[in-house]
């Protein structure tokens, strides 16, 4: 089934601790507009082949496929291996069970393809542990197949072509992913001139972009670092992630409107965009 345009449903729009935070009485966190409830941060996107492809396992990630009514992942991009974007990966274990039972792909960058081997071994390491004699009790362990991408080059998979930049996330690497004209830039301190031009020269006609608080941040993209990021690739509409309980649904938008002539705007969950 085609669809005429490439379509992403945001899962989760927010910061590592989600908003509300546990235990926070801020005006955001107690906000009743429903903009300003956010899981952590992934995305999905329905191509126009009707390929469904996935970018992080947020911690959240059974909730937000409920909520989304989403039961097929033909394959996934972790971009880091930190908790937010991966802890949620045991949640793709019924989208293996089938029938028919299917393997889902796994694609990230080299440091945190290691990494992941590391923090879940009885995925990625199961011929290590598990054996005829010894085989695996229980539940069941999703099939997942870990690729590395390599940065420099294109990758294409299932009819879909991707390229990738590697972001500054403050000790470690992000994976940024260009998909057509779309470009996913999250969790990342800066964006070098480089990545600048290449992302210029794309001519997007969406980004969304890392902006997770109103204050300096060492490892993310404050909002004016935000702000300065989109001027420079100029895309034709960005949207906003990543946000923290400093940034308030409507003041963001309101912030985004009054700076940019293009439009500019906080994602929330379930929402759609197509590019
Ligand atoms: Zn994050
Ligand atoms: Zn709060």
């Amino acid at each position: 089934m085609a669809n005429l345009k490439n379509e992403i449903t945001i899962l989760g729009s927010g910061t590592s601790t989600g908003i509300p935070m546990l235990g926070c009485q801020c005006s955001v966190c107690q906000s009743q507009e429903v903009k300003n409830r956010r899981l952590r941060t992934s995305i999905l996107i329905k191509t126009k082949k009707d390929m469904h492809i996935l970018i992080d396992t947020s911690v959240d990630l059974r909730t937000q496929f409920l909520n989304n009514n989403i039961t097929r992942v033909d394959m996934a991009f972790i971009t880091h291996d930190h908790a937010d974007h991966c802890h949620g990966i045991d949640d793709l274990r019924p989208l293996c069970f089938g029938p028919p039972a299917t393997s889902i792909p796994i694609f990230t960058h080299q440091q945190c393809a290691k990494s992941l081997a590391l923090k879940f071994p009885y995925i990625f390491k199961a011929h290590e542990l598990f054996n005829k004699e010894r085989p695996p009790l229980g539940g069941g362990i999703p099939k997942l197949t870990l690729h590395t991408v390599d940065i420099s080059s294109k990758i294409k998979y299932l009819g879909e072509e991707f390229e990738f930049l590697l972001l500054e996330h403050g000790y470690t690497k992000t994976l940024g992913i260009i998909h057509e004209n779309f470009a996913y830039i999250i969790d990342c301190h800066e964006i070098s001139d480089a990545q600048i031009d290449r992302l210029r020269e794309k001519e997007l006609d969406l980004l969304i972009i890392d902006c997770v608080t109103d204050q300096e941040h060492k490892t993310h993209l404050s909002r004016d670092k935000a702000f300065g990021y989109i001027e420079r690739i100029s895309p034709k509409k960005a949207g906003l992630i990543h946000m923290n309980h400093n940034l308030e649904h409507e003041k963001l938008l309101q912030d985004a409107q009054d700076h940019f002539s293009f439009p500019v705007f906080p994602v929330f969950d379930t929402q759609h965009i197509t590019y």
